[in-house]
């Protein structure tokens, strides 16, 4: 609780101070995604603990101080914010609670394209322009009317039409967005460019920092833009619902989006989110989203406020490439060929529309030059299929007391038992003495041994002949390997060749618990790989495990969990696995018995009737654990011939039950 009223009070601090770049200054410092990323986690905060809302959370109110030098203008109505949705499955969650609040009601849904602008209030006063006011902070705006005088579509008087000749008289408050059209703002750019001035950053900042000029010649000379999205009048009943606002805003001269439609039920919104998901980069001007509203303004109304935003209306925003999120760890991953490669374990965080856990941070240049630390709060980047990048560090968020990465304390931490050399002219550490093929042939044996795959023929001279010929560059690769190919070898006749190729074919389904501990993940030993595979059944799910979600595993402590996401992080490993699968190695899941499961049995001595190996397997394969030793938690001693004194006194300080072959037979009968 303590630690979440701290995280959540500075992120409200930064929130405030990127607040008031973008809406005071017009200067914002990070993106939008950014900045809705560091929201929703201090509304997920909220959420969770409500007696931290605070009147200053950005969360309760809608933009920040206004500017010195405009006239303050009260609106006659709130000029409310939006409540962001991210996804289908949160449209839903809005759609469910206000079919709460209004039992009976059945529902249209008016949705727009949102426009990436800012807010203005145009007051028509029997149908003359009187006074533009901007949004301002929800409840007083800036006076604006002579910079919005000169915006070319905005007409002075609002056109005459049969039908909607009542707009004509009294008060009609029309409100919308200032945009630039990114060809206005491209070609103003271009102009900046010749004149070897520096570019604007973007349209939204650009129309903003605009309309707040305090010279309108200015505002003249730069092309804004007004789309209208409502209509007040005095009297409510005048507009119904918002298509027939939309309706109004065209019969009266202010242009609008011709995009916008109702619909009655969730998919119809979906759809239209996807059609403009492929085509807002044609519209000719920027969107971060859609608007959807309640169409019924009676209903809409009836539904009221939260904090600054109304119930009957969500913004949807598009997948955004950045998002923040907390590095949990630094792990050291070391590849095929022996580099270092480290990885930033963050929280889950959706960027680009998937979900993302790690990312390569390439070096120790590169650790240094983020200066990422552990319990930093970083930018993480994702562009479509794009690998994802920490970007960078939001160092204000970083708690106290973080120290920098010590690059080589980390690799000693990690691997006591490695020593590392950073080549001349490289980025990367590499493993001391350890070349490439030494590493290979060394993997590709233990893929091959008994406990793993346990491919016949496949021994450490095959192996070694393999690797040198160039043939297997790769544990995948010797599911490609033909007779001919071994044929070309002097260690291969008709028969040796055939046999090899036989017994890899043989195991293109292996169990998935051998294939995992073939893989010679660090630390995953084979007892290890059996209680990875229980838990997460495919190589898909251990592959997205989190650390957290690896250390409820039985025996997975940090390290080993470590060491699994560090592995599963490695795009060589990513792409190893995804080569498995195309050549049609499909490890398989299957529900061991747990007749067995919480015994564990150690072995002393010889088994006359079956060798050792094949009685572990038999006890692993009925859910029971083996152990090399006897430890606290050994509920069985199998005694093959006589017992030592120190194991004995050992069994007996534990409880542990010490029994012969034939009670052991008798156990793992199936
Ligand atoms: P909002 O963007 O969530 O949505 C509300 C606004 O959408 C309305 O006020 C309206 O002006 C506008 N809108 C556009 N098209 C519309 C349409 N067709 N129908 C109805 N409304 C339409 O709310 P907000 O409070 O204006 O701004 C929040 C946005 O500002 C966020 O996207 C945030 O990322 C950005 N922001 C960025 C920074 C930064 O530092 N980068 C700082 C503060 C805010």
């Amino acid at each position: 609780m303590i630690a979440k009223k701290a995280r959540a009070d500075e992120i409200k601090s930064l929130l405030n101070r990127y607040s008031y770049e973008y809406y005071t200054l017009d200067k914002p410092s990070v993106s939008d995604a950014v900045y809705d990323s560091l929201m929703d986690e201090l509304k997920s905060i909220e959420a969770e603990c409500p007696e931290l809302i605070t009147i200053d959370s950005p969360t309760q109110r809608v933009g920040n101080k206004l500017l010195d030098g405009f006239q303050k203008v009260k609106h006659e109505r709130r000029m409310v914010s939006l409540n962001d949705v991210f996804n289908k499955g949160e449209i839903e969650a809005w759609i469910e609670r206000t079919d709460k609040l209004m039992p009976g009601h059945k529902h249209e849904f008016f949705t727009d394209i949102k426009m990436d602008g800012l807010a203005c209030a145009l007051i028509y006063i029997d149908g003359v322009l009187t006074q533009a006011v901007t949004r301002g902070d929800s409840f007083v705006g800036e006076d604006v009317t002579n910079n919005v005088r000169t915006i070319k579509n905005v007409p002075l008087r609002l056109h005459e039409a049969p039908g909607f000749e009542q707009f004509l008289r009294g008060r009609t408050e029309i409100r919308g967005e200032i945009v630039m059209l990114k060809r206005d703002f491209a070609e103003l750019n271009e102009k900046q460019k010749a004149l070897g001035q520096p570019e604007f950053a973007n349209p939204r900042n650009l129309a903003a920092g605009t309309i707040r000029q305090l010279d309108p010649s200015l505002v003249a000379a730069r092309p804004l833009h007004f789309r209208g999205y409502d209509v007040l009048r005095d009297d409510d009943a005048e507009v119904p619902t918002n298509s027939f606002a939309y309706e109004a805003l065209t019969a009266l001269g202010i242009t609008r989006n011709h995009q916008a439609s109702t619909f009655t039920n969730l998919a119809d919104v979906m759809n239209f989110v996807n059609e403009w998901d492929n085509k807002r980069h044609d519209l000719p001007f920027n969107t971060d989203g859609l608007v959807i509203k309640i169409n019924d303004r009676s209903l809409y109304e009836s539904l009221g406020l939260v904090g600054k935003n109304p119930r009957g209306a969500v913004a949807y925003k598009y997948a955004a490439e950045q998002a923040t999120t907390i590095v949990r760890d630094i792990v050291i991953s070391i590849g095929r060929t022996g580099p270092a490669t480290p990885v930033a374990v963050f929280d889950p965080v959706v960027v680009a529309g998937t979900t993302v856990q790690h990312a390569s941070l390439h070096n120790a240049d590169e650790i240094a030059r983020l200066d990422v630390r552990r319990g930093d709060t970083v930018v993480i980047f994702k562009a479509g299929d794009i690998i994802p990048q920490v970007e960078s560090v939001l160092k204000e968020l970083r708690p106290a007391g973080s120290k920098p990465i010590d690059y080589l304390a980390e690799l000693a931490r990690q691997y006591p038992e490695l020593e590392f050399v950073r080549p001349a002219g490289e980025a990367v550490y590499r493993v001391k003495g350890l070349s490439g093929p030494l590493i290979l042939k060394r993997s590709l044996a233990h893929f091959a041994s008994k406990g793993a795959l346990d491919i016949d023929t496949l021994g450490e001279k095959n192996v070694e002949a393999l690797v040198e010929a160039g043939l297997v560059n790769d544990l995948a690769d010797i599911y490609r390997l033909t007779k001919d190919d071994l044929l070309g070898l002097e260690r291969f006749a008709e028969i040796s060749a055939q046999k090899l190729i036989d017994a890899i074919a043989a195991k293109k389904q292996p169990a998935l618990e051998r294939f995992l501990f073939g893989l010679g993940i660090r630390h995953v030993g084979a007892q290890t790989a059996i209680d990875l595979t229980n838990h997460f059944e495919s190589v898909e799910k251990l592959s997205q495990a989190t650390i957290d979600e690896l250390r409820e595993v039985d025996g997975v402590g940090e390290i080993v969990a470590e060491s699994i996401v560090a592995w599963f992080a490695d795009e060589d490993n990513v792409k190893l696995l995804e080569k498995f699968s195309d050549l049609g190695v499909t490890p398989q899941f299957s529900q061991k018995s747990d007749r067995l499961a919480g015994q564990s049995f150690a072995i002393t001595g010889t088994l006359q009737s079956m060798g050792r190996d094949a009685a572990v397997e038999k006890i692993r394969n009925l859910g029971g654990t083996f152990q090399t030793a006897v430890a606290k938690d050994t509920t069985y001693l199998v005694a093959g011939g006589k017992i030592g004194a120190s194991k004995l006194k050992k069994a007996k300080q534990y409880g542990t039950k010490i029994i012969d072959e034939q009670e052991l037979l008798q156990i793992i009968k199936e």
